[in-house]
């Protein structure tokens, strides 16, 4: 499935690996772990489940001095280097098979500089955390819709969620980020230090360097408009559902998934199993206002209507997506543009897709427009401004030998609903030259490649959609 790029990548004996991990083992102790420590298995697994892939080495580095001694090995002894923050690329860029992982996911610090409108995260917080730590000073930063994603991958590829239509990508509020680069210089990426890298780390993923320190902007948010709703499988109500995001305000945002129902408690009993259309919303304008753009959606007869004043971190609370270690592939891509929305034919087709897949599916759809399309693409690595809605095939696999089949179906669907080839490289299953490709356009890409060519000239960090120096 996923096909990484490379770097240099050495067959070391085990004496020479011991020997080259030594002074990484003297600076980290018990936090450099490999094969047969105890927390090794729980430190090499990623939250996408797939075949095995065991790395030689875990560093859980606790800061960037850290960091950088990683990265110094990884260099001097050519062994392939993953960066894992939050662990949930689909693609599994996390870990990497016989390689170095560097696990940030101790570097969890959030300040909050409420008289700056700054929030500082270092490199392995993640976004239900950043939310929290946030949402207690009545402020917030837009990421997705799931807290266990990590800040550090989700703002890198770009981050769509509940807020974007409002405030713009996660990359648009990216202010600045201090990175450790493969040579083992720190330096600071904004609008004034190192422009071309802070302009590339704006939807260029972990290509250029590891990000120990994101300053984001906040804005003020304390109680919104939010939570699930849930339809009967009707086209009306999945065109519905899209419309009021295509034609509602910037402060409505969300996603709505045609998915099989799980059998969660405040599903009905009768649903599980069964297609179901279910939404993700925020409303972060008044009650009011959240009423009136609501109402077609109640009109319709939701099965369930959670949807209810809250403070905006509440819709990161419990678990998101599929559960961990789960198995799949995925297809991302975009549908229509501006104001458009789908028709019914186009709804009915996509909830018989999931109906008859035969296993786990579901497709995602994503709220664009707004401030996102306001942004100009050359503006930032993440270039794909136009269009009204993202999608997400996903189809899931009991066990490895069920992801070719996953994946047939997962192409056959996306080619069917009219699904771009251009897409969003933090939803894509496979990495290949072509998603690369797909990820940027072609003058993006360019321009990618020469700032992998100033700050990252070996290909060093190569466990990405990797950008060829
Ligand atoms: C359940 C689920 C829900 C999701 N919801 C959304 C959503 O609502 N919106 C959205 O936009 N995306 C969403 N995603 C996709 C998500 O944004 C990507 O999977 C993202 O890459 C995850 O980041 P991570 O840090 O958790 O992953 P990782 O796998 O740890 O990292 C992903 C990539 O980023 C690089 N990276 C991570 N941190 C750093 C760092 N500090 N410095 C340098 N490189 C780094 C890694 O090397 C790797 O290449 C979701 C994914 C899942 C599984």
């Amino acid at each position: 499935m996923a096909t990484q790029g490379t770097n240099t990548s050495t067959q070391l004996s085990p004496e020479a690996l011991d020997g080259a991990l030594a002074p990484l083992a003297a600076a980290l102790g018990d936090r450099l772990l490999t094969p047969g420590d105890a927390g090794f298995a729980e430190a090499a697994t990623v939250f996408v489940g797939g075949p095995e892939r065991t790395p030689a080495a875990v560093a859980r580095v606790r800061n960037t001095d850290e960091v950088v001694a990683a990265l110094a090995v990884a260099r001097e002894t050519g062994l392939p280097l993953a960066v894992r923050s939050g662990g949930h690329h689909q693609a599994r860029h996390g870990i990497v098979d016989g390689g170095l992982v560097l696990d940030l996911r101790l570097m969890d610090r959030v300040e909050i500089d409420e008289a700056a409108g700054v929030g500082h995260a270092q490199g392995g917080v993640l976004a239900g955390a950043y939310t929290a730590a946030a949402g207690a000073h009545g402020l917030a930063t837009g990421f997705g819709d799931t807290g266990t994603v990590g800040v550090g991958g989700i703002t890198l590829g770009g981050g769509i969620g509940f807020l974007s239509r409002h405030d713009g990508l996660t990359v648009d509020n990216l202010l600045g980020a201090e990175v450790a680069l493969a040579d083992g210089r720190v330096v600071q990426a904004n609008a004034d230090e190192n422009p071309d890298l802070y302009w590339a780390l704006r939807g260029g993923g972990g290509n250029f360097g590891v990000v120990t320190r994101l300053d984001l902007r906040l804005r003020e948010l304390g109680t919104i408009t939010g939570g699930m709703m849930i339809w009967e499988p009707t086209p009306t109500a999945l065109t519905t559902v899209l419309r009021a995001f295509a034609e509602g305000p910037d402060e409505f945002g969300g996603m709505v998934n045609v998915m099989l129902a799980p059998p969660a408690p405040m599903i009905p009993a009768e649903l599980h199993g069964k297609p179901i259309v279910m939404a993700l919303l925020v409303h972060s304008g008044t009650a009011a206002e959240a009423d009136d753009v609501l109402a077609p959606l109640r009109a319709l007869g939701p099965v369930l209507d959670g949807v209810q004043a809250m403070p905006y971190p509440a819709m990161f609370e419990g678990a998101g997506g599929p559960p961990p270690g789960a198995m799949g592939d995925t297809r991302t891509g975009f549908i229509g543009e501006g104001t458009w929305s789908p028709d019914e034919t186009w709804a009915a087709a996509a909830i018989d897709a999931v109906s008859g897949a035969g296993g786990p599916a579901a497709l995602n759809i994503r709220a664009m427009g707004g401030a996102i399309g306001r942004v100009d693409p050359a503006a930032t690595a993440f270039a794909h401004r136009d269009p009204a809605f993202m999608i997400v095939v996903f189809r899931g696999a009991l066990a490895v030998e069920e992801l070719p089949a996953a994946s047939e179906w997962v192409a056959s669907t996306a080619e069917a609903l009219g699904v771009s080839e251009r897409g969003y490289v933090n939803f894509m299953g496979a990495a290949t030259e072509q998603d690369v490709r797909n990820a940027y356009p072609e003058a993006t890409l360019a321009r990618l490649r020469e700032v992998k060519r100033t700050y990252d000239p070996a290909n060093l960090f190569a466990s990405n959609h990797n950008v060829a120096p």
